[in-house]
């Protein structure tokens, strides 16, 4: 298939009527084309539904005060979800939603093409990694497909429990020297 812009892919998911979650807003992502870095979250929430921007709660703003702490500018990563609509009462995504969306954040993952995936949380993770386990794992460069994949708690687990919150930190810390260096902890 021929590679599409971001806007291209943005109006493909508007018209297409067989995604689940509608007619939740579509939360698409936001930030730059050419990001050499993407946040991937799981799903929106309350706050992010309503707003139609992705992180943009509690989380959220734990996140982007962060991203702006380690010297970066929000504008030149991309922040995004797993999946584009908020599951009811927030409720974990179902394999069958994660499924329906993966063809679109494929494609705005080749049209964005960053060097490193932040991957926030479990699901976002185990999207990438099926076998990493969050605990073990965050704050560690995998290697995939020539990508580094960086998994890292989810913000609003670090905003509940003080030991996440520091290991949050931590792997935020590192984040720097994770995208400049040319090897990953593991190669998989
Ligand atoms: N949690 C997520 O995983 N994504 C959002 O956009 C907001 C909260």
């Amino acid at each position: 298939m021929m590679e599409r812009t971001l806007e291209e892919i943005l109006e493909a998911m508007r018209t297409d009527t067989t995604l689940p979650l509608t007619p939740a807003t579509l939360v698409f992502g936001e930030g730059s084309a050419v990001a050499r870095v993407m946040f991937i979250g799981e799903a929106p929430g309350a706050e992010e539904d309503k707003q139609g921007r992705p992180f943009v709660g509690r989380g959220g703003q734990l996140l982007r005060k962060e991203i702006r702490r380690i010297g970066w500018k929000e504008e030149n990563v991309y922040i995004t979800n797993i999946v584009k609509r908020r599951p009811p009462e927030n409720r974990d995504p179902t394999p069958e939603e994660i499924e329906a969306y993966r063809p679109y954040l494929k494609e705005q993952i080749r049209a964005i093409n960053p060097e490193l995936i932040v991957a926030l949380g479990r699901f976002s993770m185990n999207y990438f990694l099926p076998e990493a386990k969050i605990s073990r794992d965050q704050g560690k460069v995998f290697i995939l497909l020539g990508k580094k994949i960086f998994p890292i708690f989810h913000p609003a687990a670090a905003l509940r429990n003080p030991e996440m919150m520091r290991g949050f930190i931590g792997a935020f810390d590192k984040l720097p020297v994770a995208l400049n260096s040319r090897t990953g902890n593991k190669d998989i």
